[in-house]
Formats: structure tokens, sequence, C-alpha cells
């Protein structure tokens, strides 16, 4: 019995090094999205991506963080913008060269095109699943001078971590002690709790800038109310948990969205001019 154990390895190794949700909030997000595929986009993303689950195919774009071969995507997880702005700039932000938001629209256009080799394909369609996550995570629209909070060390439930941390890992963690049964349960509680007015609201806009805005609009609140006494504690968790739970349910909602999308419009483009 070598999967489990391999399958455990892998998961400590991805929270190790994960510059995003850890693993558990991405495969959240991806099962939130594949609850709600159309069995024609399902079809298209196993022809894709084989038997690999969404959830997993969520992950992939941090486990090849230490393949140095794929250095240049590592500035596409995040965006920066300066202290004390309202809102991204993609003219003053964007500049430097690709980040989560141009990267989102270019890895939806690759996964798009038929015509691309299917290898492309696979790349641009887990990059798209990662990054949608992150973009919905508030300290990826952060600030370049403390790493999005990574700089900023806080003792969270009484063990050293920084405040990107939290909420990429911590507060998750917090709440999957509580439950039983891992992200899977976790997502599919989050998923059955969603309004469709919720869904509805969050469909509004399906738009990649919007969505680093709203993360943008929370980072400013973490900032403004940081840890007291730099300590994450229950009362901290219960403050930042529900935030925490929507923007996992709105990327998944987002994400499968996007996808059906993706795949729908597909098939008018292969009819002749
Ligand atoms: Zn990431």
């Amino acid at each position: 019995m070598l999967r489990p154990l391999v399958a455990v390895l892998l998961a400590l190794s991805i929270h190790g090094t994960c510059f995003g949700w850890g693993a558990d909030g991405h495969k959240i997000i991806g099962a939130i999205a594949a609850a709600s595929l159309s069995k024609e986009t399902a079809k298209a993303i196993s022809d894709l991506i084989g038997e690999e689950t969404l959830a997993d195919a969520c992950c992939w774009a941090d486990e090849i963080k230490s393949d140095k071969s794929y250095d240049w995507a590592k500035s596409l997880h995040y965006i920066n913008a300066p202290r004390g702005a309202q809102s991204i700039d993609m003219k003053r932000d964007g500049a430097g060269g690709e980040q989560i938001v141009t990267a989102i629209a270019t890895n939806l256009a690759t996964l798009k095109d038929a015509s691309q080799p299917k290898a492309k394909r696979v790349e641009a369609l887990k990059f798209l699943l990662h990054f949608v996550g992150d973009i919905h995570q508030p300290l990826h629209v952060s600030y370049k001078e403390d790493l999005g909070g990574n700089k900023l060390t806080v003792q969270s439930f009484g063990k050293k971590s920084n405040l990107h941390k939290v909420f990429d890992t911590d507060l998750i963690q917090r709440r999957l002690r509580d439950t039983k049964g891992g992200w899977a349960v976790m997502s599919a509680d989050l998923r059955q709790a969603i309004t469709d007015e919720q869904r509805k609201q969050w469909l509004a806009n399906l738009d990649a800038l919007a969505w680093a805005n709203e993360s943008l609009v929370i980072t400013i609140q973490l900032y403004k109310q940081p840890p007291a006494d730099l300590k994450v504690d229950t009362a901290y968790y219960k403050q930042w948990s529900p935030v925490v739970n929507e923007r996992l349910q709105m990327a998944g909602v987002r994400l499968g969205a996007l996808l059906n999308d993706a795949f729908q419009t597909n098939a008018p483009a292969k009819k002749p001019a």
C-alpha cells in the first residue's frame, strides 16, 4: 500500500512550499467547481486530464514550483499594489510582466483554443484551475515589500506562522480540526450552504480584475486590523474564517462557470465560417 503514503508525503510537501491557498483550500475550490460542471464540460475536462480529479489538478501549479523550468510561472500566482491603493490599476500594477490577472485571461484563451496542442491546453487548464483559486485568496493581491504578508510574523494557535500562511492554510486547518472528513466534507458543506442569491451575485462579474479588487479590499482590512499582539487565536478565527469560507465558495462557483463557459463557446467556434 504505497499510494496512501505517497499521497500523504505529497500533501505535506505541498503544504511546506505553498504560496497560495494550501492544498486543502485548492481542493475545496476544485470540488465546488466540479459539482457545477455540465456533462459536456466534465467530458471535455476528462479528455484533457484523464482520471485525475479536478480537485487534485487544482494543486498542480504549486507542485511544479520546485521545477526550475517553471520559474517563469512563479510571478503568476499574485499581483501587488502600492500601499494606500484602493484598487488595482493594471497600467501601474500589471506592467512589470505577467501576473495573476492577465495569466487567467491568457490561460483561458489557450484552453478555449482547440487548435492548440493537447499538452498546452492541459497545462493552461491546470494553471487556470489554480489561479482562479489564488486570486480569491486576499493576500495574493497585496504588497510587494512584505511579500503578501509572508514577512508579517505572527503566532498562530501557539505556532510560528505569518499572515499569508494564516489565510492560505492555518484558518482552514483550524476548521478541519473541528470536523471529521477533511477537505472533502468541508467542501461539500460550503457548497451546500451557497444560496441562489449568492450564486447569482458572484456570477454577475466573471472578470479576474474585479476578483482581484475584491481581494484587495479584504487585504486593506487585514492590514488595518492585524491580529491583536500578533496572535491568531479563536477570536481572530471567528472574525475571519467566514471571509475565508466565502472566498473559497466564490472561487469554486466562478471557476465552475468559467469552465462551463469555456467549453460551450468551443462549439460555435468550430462552425465553418
Ligand atoms: Zn498559487
